[in-house]
């Protein structure tokens, strides 16, 4: 059952689409269909930039089945530029450098190639914006 799950999730997963509400402007993430700042049905499909900076953080020691390659691993509340919170893994940045008020930008990485069917799972995280990227 987990690979039509993991299609309809793709959407969300890769692009981070939310959802807006067009009775008074909030974006959703994730998308939730009933909009919970004016409780009005939100339908209309978000795609948010994928940027933001990190609002709060934790460092995980103890990882969930299948995240245990991670550990420890830093575990980031971060406030998307279009306003809403979101919780992701951090990447590309050792645990220990992690500060609130980094700027940081979505990548989509391997999540994890656990599971039932070996399926290997690609999702969102969010890696520190380098200010000079000449390398790429
Ligand atoms: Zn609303």
């Amino acid at each position: 059952m987990a690979i039509p799950q993991n299609w309809r999730l793709q959407h969300q997963r890769y692009r981070l689409t939310g959802e807006v509400c067009h009775t008074c402007g909030a974006k959703l993430f994730p998308p939730r269909d009933v909009c919970p700042e004016c409780a009005k049905p939100a339908y209309e499909p978000f795609q948010f930039a994928g940027k933001g900076e990190v609002y709060s953080f934790t460092v995980l020691s103890d990882a969930p089945a299948g995240y245990e390659a991670y550990e420890p691993y830093p575990v980031a509340l971060v406030k998307l530029q279009e306003g809403p919170l979101v919780t992701a893994q951090l990447t590309d940045v050792d645990p220990q450098d992690v500060r609130i008020g980094m700027p940081v930008e979505m990548v989509t990485r391997k999540l994890t190639e656990d599971g039932d069917d070996g399926l290997i799972v690609y999702g969102y995280k969010f890696r520190p914006v380098l200010k000079a990227a000449a390398n790429g």
